[in-house]
């Protein structure tokens, strides 16, 4: 999966779902817009932003930067967009990315992991993350699966939009 973002901190609660998908992400929470293109540009990711004014300029204008405006306030319907607007479909590589600091997760043994996470997730969990940078535990709780699901919705729901098919999700 080569393609890669940088979100503008107008739009940050996507960031945490596009790493969830498991898309190389970056976010900032002060940036301004012209760092944010020079980084873009240098490191070919696409721009989420609701600022018109990125979509504006000339390396938007003239297709060197791929920009993304979203008209939505919610950031699984900002998820849909952007999956929409690039015909993404990448269940498979969902959870594989820490979501505070975008660092791909290493899978750790059960024993690796015993005085890191809470004992009654260690009786009923077998298999763990952990992310290399933050040391953070990630397992398939009920908050997991809660995301899960969530992501399921959104990726079936633009995938009918994709085909053009008219689609209600429930979200
Ligand atoms: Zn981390």
């Amino acid at each position: 999966m080569d393609i890669a973002f940088i979100v503008d901190s107008n739009a940050g609660k996507l960031a945490r779902w596009l790493r969830m998908m498991g898309y190389d992400t970056l976010f900032f929470n002060d940036i301004e817009d012209g760092r944010l293109v020079d980084m873009a540009m240098k490191e070919g990711r696409v721009v989420v932003t609701r600022d018109t004014q990125i979509a504006k300029r000339r390396v938007a204008a003239n297709g060197s930067l791929r920009v993304i405006v979203s008209r939505e306030d919610d950031p699984k319907q900002q998820l849909m967009q952007v999956m929409r607007e690039l015909n993404l479909d990448c269940r498979e590589t969902q959870f594989t990315r820490c979501l505070e600091c975008n660092q791909r997760l290493i899978p750790r043994e059960k024993d690796e992991v015993r005085d890191l996470v809470p004992p009654y997730v260690f009786r009923t969990q077998k298999q763990y993350m952990q992310c290399p940078s933050c040391s953070r535990v990630y397992w398939q709780g009920t908050h997991w699966q809660r995301m899960k699901k969530a992501l399921d919705d959104i990726a079936a729901a633009s995938s009918e939009r994709n085909q053009g098919e008219k689609a209600s999700p429930a979200i």
